[in-house]
């Protein structure tokens, strides 16, 4: 059969089940503000936490290193695809982790699978939340390790699982803050388990470096772990940062393991040095301005408060995911096209980014936004809920 002839079908049936996935064009730089369509949105679904991906301070460092290195970074990193800038990323990086060293990775997705590859093998074990982002989950299986996936948050689930765990490594790896309901892991309690066990823990923090701890390092801060405690400490660039990539911080003898054998840090191109120079010009601005962390804390708080008011169920969540849990995919779908037509813009996620029967709007919010805004988003939530 030709290959459109058994494409096309799988696709009527995504769509049948409400699950069909499609792009909208922005015409716009990020911000609280986007346009699409000709049309102005107000968005509440990106992850550009601090403002960052449009801050005039970010961009001049971004044209001023394009200007000195040109755009492609011309090779990988071992080849000759190193440049100063990302020398003194990784330095900053490491400093701003308290941890003795970090290496950049072009992805975030990427530098899970290199790190989880490089560490594990079939004689070793893996344990991860089942509400891990799915490049952790992907990374587990890819290491080839004995997988399991204990119960959300649930330390007693883990527990029984290490303690049947027998030879080999053990690593237990989790999202900082779960990317799809805003919620933390219980990283001491973690780290205390992974002690008794002889485990390593690995936490990805996409969505806690610069939102959560006093000088916004994330929650490896926010809970005062040290590098003994949480050894493995991974951080993307596209989220707070407003930039791209990511890194892992650790070390010595961690990062030179990556070096030397993460397949995903060996065999790609190394990020443009320009967009190095914007994530470092993000990290001194995420240290300097505070005022961005408390600003958006102030933001959350009000939404909350907001949406307890008008009867809306939300997670429990202290950080910028704020997800309104709907249930159905379809009519996630029409609550987001109902807010669309309010001038709104919240995507609707549905499985298998989250589990079945449990679609929703993950509203983000960011320190870009005014309360006004805020507010905006209150009175277009309600009339929906009610509408519906
Ligand atoms: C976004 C995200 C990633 C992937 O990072 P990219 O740099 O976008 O590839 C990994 N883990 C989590 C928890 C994420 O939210």
């Amino acid at each position: 059969m030709a290959i459109d002839d058994i494409l096309l079908p799988a696709l009527a049936e995504r769509r049948a089940q409400q699950l069909y996935r499609s792009r909208r064009s922005v015409a716009s730089a990020q911000g609280p503000e986007l346009i699409v369509d000709g049309k102005s949105y107000l968005a509440f679904c990106s992850n550009d936490y601090l403002g960052f991906a449009n801050h005039p301070e970010v961009i001049a460092a971004f044209q001023r290193a394009a200007d000195e290195y040109g755009v492609g970074s011309g090779a990988s990193h071992l080849v000759c695809g190193h440049s100063a800038l990302h020398q003194q990323l990784e330095e900053a990086l490491a400093e701003f982790t308290g941890r003795p060293r970090a290496l950049l990775f072009s992805t975030g997705y990427m530098a899970n699978l290199g790190a989880i590859t490089a560490l594990l093998g079939k004689d070793d074990f893996i344990f991860e939340d089942k509400l891990n982002h799915a490049s952790l989950l992907d990374a587990g299986l890819l290491s080839g390790a004995r997988f399991q996936r204990f119960l959300h948050n649930d330390i007693d689930n883990l527990e029984s699982r290490l303690a049947r765990a027998d030879g080999g490594r053990k690593l237990i790896a989790v999202d900082g803050v779960f990317s799809m309901d805003g919620d933390c892991a219980p990283l001491p309690e973690l780290a205390e388990l992974a002690e008794r066990h002889d485990a390593w823990l690995m936490v990805d923090d996409a969505h806690g470096i610069g939102v959560l701890g006093a000088r916004g390092a994330g929650c490896a801060e926010f809970f005062n772990l040290s590098e003994r405690q949480l050894p493995i400490l991974m951080g993307t660039l596209g989220k707070a940062f407003g930039t791209f990539g990511a890194f892992v911080a650790g070390s010595e003898a961690l990062i030179e393991t990556l070096v030397q054998f993460a397949r995903s840090y060996i065999y790609t191109t190394a990020l443009p040095p320009a967009v190095a120079a914007a994530s470092l010009k993000s990290l001194q601005l995420m240290q300097r301005e505070s005022w961005r962390r408390e600003h958006l804390q102030q933001l959350i708080q009000r939404f909350r408060r907001g949406a307890e008011q008008i009867g809306l169920q939300l997670c429990a969540s202290q950080t910028a995911i704020q997800p309104l849990l709907i249930g159905d995919a379809g009519a996630a779908l029409r609550w987001s096209e109902q807010l669309a037509a309010r001038g709104i813009w919240i995507s609707a996620i549905r499985p298998p980014t989250v589990p079945a029967n449990s679609a929703r709007l993950r509203i983000t919010l960011s320190a870009a936004h005014s309360e006004a805004q805020i507010d905006r988003l209150l009175m277009a939530l309600s009339e929906v809920a009610n509408s519906l």
